[in-house]
């Protein structure tokens, strides 16, 4: 009846994954059962959306996850009557790798070791493939709910697949495994035996909302995890649920159970991942949680949950007074879904703020992986989440490796009116900016900003309790005791005025420095102007910008600033007053971000004056 079998290649990184996973001694091989159930849930809860959303798909029975094995034949398949897959869909999504994260994730695959093979497997969402650790075949037959014809797949993994016409009495996916010999001394357990299965079953996707059936048995207790009682739940089932909904084989770095009550009725269950997913900067990245009512799956990735500056939260709310058959636009609007985000927003929060407070170490590891998402919400409009989130910022600073700013404060000297902080582009330019000299001469600590997104939020001169943020790399700086006095004023006006004029390209004024303490020159920003980073990043979104120019800042006290005011009075045409304003200015850069702003024209004057010394 059908044509012969296709053959097409895997996408290159499919080959990888798959020589690794066929290859690696990954010792919980159990897992391939997770995945797989995990996918035929996933088929299910689509199916059940779809129906929900665009009516009847034509009956598809009670919806249900058989499991058989055949010790005679070897093999053991998963099948279930959820959504299925057209030709095309199988193509696209058992050929290659995930949507938007092959790039990623060949990044990912090209620094690892055999060891982060299971955190890859599962972050990259590729948990079907797992199979070939147990399997030497797989076969997939589906039909998509709606179509007639089925499809079926079939790969010994060694870089190609077939695809060929097949026939289905119903909707839904059957996969089939045929298994490698039993070798339980290496962690191959004996899967074609309905006595090993069954224990891994209730391990593993005991919580899964549909029956999982052995002969006639169902396997899985079905119970919905978030609906037990805090006590009720193992660490173990907490963190298998985790992976479950998250598809990240890691353990999560925290569990937060939500029971919301009042007007609205909710319980949720999240979590705080552990490692930042791949694709957190990618627009088309997973995220939201999954949407229950009344322990009906709704939909996923439902993102009205949960705000922008928390996206890495995984996990599942259960609303209970929603409509079933709510779409995605009336969520966007929907008050009680507005009142349970604004419950969930500050139980993370809460939750990230007894970290910090009560395990620092887990939370410096939040900190790295996650915290600048975490800082966008600092440019939110809601003024509350943006108070709690400052609370939770950390940052180095010239006197500790790691900070947050409550304890800054609380170390403030007398006297010091302001949070100090100076940001830059790399840790290593701001821990070194020559800005910071008069602050760390007086004792004043200072923090030091260097992520994009820092720029942004900075930039709204923002307050905590009360206290102004201050960079110290803007506007005016008065630290009292170094204050200029009018006598060096007077003293430097004429050099400065020269040096105004050899710079009027490059600056828009030359003046003298207090935050200097042995550097020679510095550059600051004005007051109300961009600067420059922030002035590349909204380049780079598209936006035309004029140039804004800079302030140079001198340091009086520096011996060649007093040998250059010297030689202006001699002589006020010396070259090496024009050759040593373009050093400085080029040095002033250089210390700022490590690059200059016009190489020839620095290269030139440092001849000029080495020719002069030679
Ligand atoms: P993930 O489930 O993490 O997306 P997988 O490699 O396990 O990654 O599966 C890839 C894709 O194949 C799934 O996203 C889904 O679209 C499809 N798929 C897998 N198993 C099934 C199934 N039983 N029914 C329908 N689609 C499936």
């Amino acid at each position: 009846m059908t044509a012969s079998p296709e053959r097409h290649e895997f996408q290159a990184e499919v080959k990888q994954l798959l020589d690794l996973m066929i290859h690696s001694l990954y010792s919980d091989r159990d897992v391939f059962l997770r995945e797989l159930i995990s996918n035929a849930s996933d088929a299910l809860d689509k199916l059940r959306f779809e129906q929900l959303t665009k009516g009847e798909l034509g009956a598809t029975g009670e919806p249900a996850i058989q499991l058989e094995a055949n010790r005679e034949a070897r093999t053991l398949s998963v099948s279930d009557n959820g959504i299925g897959m057209s030709r095309e869909e199988v193509i696209r999504n058992i050929g290659t790798i995930a949507r938007s994260g092959t790039k990623e994730f060949t990044g990912a695959l090209a620094r690892s070791t055999a060891k982060d093979i299971p955190a890859l497997i599962g972050q990259f969402g590729v948990g079907f493939y797992s199979a070939f650790m147990v399997a030497d075949r797989l076969e997939l037959v589906t039909r998509r709910a709606g179509e007639a014809t089925a499809t079926r797949w079939e790969s010994v993994g060694d870089g190609a697949y077939t695809i060929s016409d097949a026939e289905r009495d119903q909707p839904g996916t059957t996969v089939t495994l045929h298994l490698k010999p039993a070798d339980p001394e290496h962690g191959l357990a004996d899967y074609a035996d309905d006595a090993v299965i069954a224990p891994i079953v209730k391990r593993y996707s005991d919580f899964v909302g549909y029956p999982v059936r052995m002969k006639d048995k169902t396997l899985n207790s079905m119970k919905a995890i978030w609906d037990r009682a805090k006590g009720e739940v193992s660490e173990d089932e907490y963190k298998q649920f985790y992976r479950h909904v998250s598809h990240d084989w890691n353990d999560p770095l925290k569990t937060i159970p939500v029971k919301i009550e009042g007007t609205y009725e909710a319980n949720a269950l999240l979590y705080i991942p552990s490692k930042a997913p791949f694709d957190l900067y990618n627009a088309e990245m997973k995220r939201g949680l999954q949407l229950y009512v009344k322990r009906v799956f709704v939909m996923d990735e439902c993102r009205d949950l949960i705000p922008a500056h928390l996206r890495f939260v995984r996990g599942v709310v259960d609303a209970h007074d929603l409509s079933l058959n709510v779409s995605r636009e009336i969520l966007q609007k929907d008050r009680q879904i507005q009142v349970i985000r604004k419950q969930l927003v500050k139980k993370v929060l809460g939750a990230l703020e007894e970290l910090q407070r009560d395990a620092p170490d887990q939370y410096a590891q939040f900190w790295t992986e996650l915290g600048p998402v975490l800082k966008e919400g600092l440019a939110t409009h809601d003024a509350e989440s943006k108070d709690k989130v400052l609370e939770l910022v950390m940052a180095a600073s010239t006197k500790h490796e790691r900070t947050s700013i409550g304890d800054y404060v609380s170390r403030m000297k007398e006297g010091q009116d302001a949070i100090y902080y100076l940001v830059g582009t790399s840790k290593d330019t701001v821990a070194k900016s020559p800005l910071l000299e008069a602050f760390v001469a007086k004792g004043y600590e200072v923090l030091l900003f260097s992520d994009p997104i820092d720029e942004f939020w900075l930039e709204r001169a923002p307050a905590f309790r009360d206290k102004p943020m201050k960079s110290i790399g803007r506007g005016d700086i008065d630290l009292g005791a170094t204050a200029t006095t009018d006598d060096e004023r007077a003293r430097f006006a004429d050099l400065l005025a020269c040096l105004r004029v050899e710079l009027q390209e490059e600056v828009k004024e030359v003046r003298l420095s207090q935050r200097l303490a042995t550097s020679a020159a510095c550059l600051v920003t004005d007051e109300h102007d961009m600067t420059p980073r922030m002035q590349r990043m909204m380049e780079q979104m598209g936006q035309a910008l004029p140039k804004v120019k800079r302030i140079l800042e001198i340091n009086p006290q520096h011996p060649l600033v007093e040998k250059l005011r010297a030689i202006f009075a001699e002589s006020h045409a010396d070259p090496r007053l024009g050759q040593c304003a373009r050093l400085l200015y080029g040095q002033a850069h250089l210390a700022e971000s490590g690059t200059l702003p016009d190489l020839t024209m620095f290269t030139q004057a440092l001849t000029d004056i080495m020719l002069r010394a030679t």
